[in-house]
């Protein structure tokens, strides 16, 4: 019987373990550690059921200014808030990661990408349209295609690029990094 109990402890205390090393403690996101093999795992599950996958890097806009009108406690309820409406709005085969500070990565499967882009557009909109505390929140969205020669580190750039190419054009948008006129 203390055998069978010790090792349900065990058992207990290593899965809490794993579940800590792999989870955002503020949010109970994923953590950016497991991104490369959260991303194998999608696309072997995309390429079984015929879908294209790809990456939308979301940020928040001008979050220090929030931080800094409202209190670093009331950000961290504003992350808190952003990530429970990702969870609400994004598809259950879809996956989030807190990948920084303000940043999530959403590793979507898609069809075509006119669908992506609604997609995508639909979650800034559910974020820009939840009042948390009061408080307005906007993220712009930089979208990459996960081409199958592409590196994991090619396709982040170009998710960057695109972010970055949202955050020129006036925040609160998304950017797909194929639409850029290079
Ligand atoms: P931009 O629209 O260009 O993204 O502007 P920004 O202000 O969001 O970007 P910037 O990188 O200047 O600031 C990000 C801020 O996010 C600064 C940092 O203090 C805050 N931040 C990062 N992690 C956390 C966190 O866990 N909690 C809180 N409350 N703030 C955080
Ligand atoms: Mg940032
Ligand atoms: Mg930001």
């Amino acid at each position: 019987m203390l055998v069978l109990i010790s090792f349900a402890i065990k058992y207990f205390i290593q899965q809490r373990v794993e579940v800590q090393a792999s989870h955002d403690y503020l949010t109970g996101l994923f953590n950016r550690n497991y991104f490369d093999a959260l991303l194998k795992k999608q696309r072997n599950e995309s390429n079984r059921n015929n879908q294209n996958i790809a990456i939308m890097l979301c940020d928040i806009d001008h979050f220090k200014i929030i931080n800094d009108t409202y209190g670093h406690d009331a950000g961290d309820r504003v992350l808190k808030a952003i990530a429970e409406t990702f969870m609400v709005t994004s598809r259950a085969s879809d996956t989030i990661i807190r990948f920084g500070g303000e940043e999530f990565l959403i590793i979507a499967s898609y069809h075509d990408t006119d669908d992506l882009m609604k997609y995508a557009d639909r979650i800034r909109m559910s974020i820009e349209n939840s009042k948390i505390l009061d408080i307005t929140a906007t993220i712009s969205i930089g979208i990459a295609t996960c081409h199958h020669s592409a590196t994991v580190n090619e396709i982040i750039k170009r998710a960057d690029i695109a972010l970055y190419t949202a955050k020129q054009n006036g925040r609160n948008q998304v950017i797909l990094y194929d639409n850029i006129k290079k």
